[in-house]
């Protein structure tokens, strides 16, 4: 149990220093929403979500508050908003981006406090690319750093798609912007193939596909690589990073294969984009995918 402790008080200075420096209206003085007045519950391992935390009910004086959140004052003869509204507004609008943002389940309400370095050793590129993540969330939107990619590679269940995933539900929960997760096979190219088809549900919205995809705010691409390169997919993965890139939009991408990999590909046209927007950090810890839902336990014990 000591371990679990000691994560716990980590979890917690990691998370404080976070909201620190991002100007999140606090509410209240709640250790179980950091003071925000939401926080992420996990009912069960499949479900899960965003909720508003149980300390706003002493924002409202009301004993039952319900939608609109409006309640009658006499002196003025009017409906005033209850000051609960905003925070409940806040609310649905993280619950509606995170919808929209097709985080893996098993990804959805993981932070970068539940990521531990106890055990990693200090070569394995974690303690790096956590700086960095804390630095894009903390620093996300200010017109002094604008970072435009991260290339996250290393190992199959080596902790990049866990990072990347994590750096998505910060960006959502405190600066409230749309993000996305896209697997490069399942989640791009399948999909913009079946566009081409008339047999599939999705025929014809192939450029809707790839409007999304270089217009939100922050994208994830997942397992990028290529299975079979043909010139197709060489402009479909060129056009989306630079799109991006001119549109001055972050990318986060996760790979089994280096940077340097992209120089033999289409000419080197994708490998130079790449080095022009995104910091490159390999990482070599050891099996994360396996341990993080014990620190989300530990959040729910709060
Ligand atoms: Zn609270
Ligand atoms: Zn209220």
């Amino acid at each position: 149990m000591g371990t679990s402790t000691s994560s716990t008080e980590k979890n917690l200075s990691i998370c404080e220093h976070l909201i620190g420096s991002l100007n999140v209206p606090i509410i209240s003085n709640c250790s179980q929403c950091y003071g925000t007045g939401f926080i992420y519950e996990n009912y069960s391992r499949k479900m899960g979500g965003y909720t508003s935390c149980s300390c706003i009910a002493g924002l409202c004086g009301q004993k039952v508050c319900l939608p609109p959140y409006e309640f009658y004052q006499p002196e003025i003869r009017a409906m005033k908003p209850c000051s609960c509204r905003s925070i409940r507004s806040t609310v649905r609008k993280i619950q509606y981006l995170e919808k929209k943002a097709y985080i893996p389940r098993r990804y959805k309400g993981f932070f970068l406090d539940h990521i531990r370095l106890d055990h990693a050793p200090a070569s394995s590129g974690l303690f790096t690319a956590l700086d960095y993540a804390e630095e894009i969330v903390s620093k996300f939107g200010s017109q002094e750093w604008n970072p435009k990619g991260l290339y996250l590679y290393g190992g199959t269940g080596r902790g990049k798609t866990l990072i990347s995933c994590a750096i998505l539900n910060e960006l959502l929960r405190f600066h409230k912007i749309s993000v996305r997760f896209a697997k490069i096979n399942r989640d791009i190219l399948r999909k913009l193939r079946s566009s081409f088809n008339p047999n599939s549900e999705i025929y014809g919205e192939g450029l809707k596909i790839e409007e999304e995809l270089a217009e939100v705010k922050v994208l994830v691409v997942d397992d990028f690589g290529v299975q079979q390169e043909t010139q197709w997919v060489v402009s479909v993965l060129y056009d989306l990073i630079d799109t991006r890139y001119e549109n001055n939009l972050l990318t986060i991408l996760t790979s089994n294969e280096p940077m340097s990999f992209w120089k033999e590909t289409a000419g080197g046209r994708i490998y130079s984009r790449l080095q022009e927007m995104c910091r490159e950090i390999h990482i070599d810890a050891p099996d994360y995918r396996l341990s993080f839902r014990d620190a989300t336990k530990t959040e729910e014990q709060c």
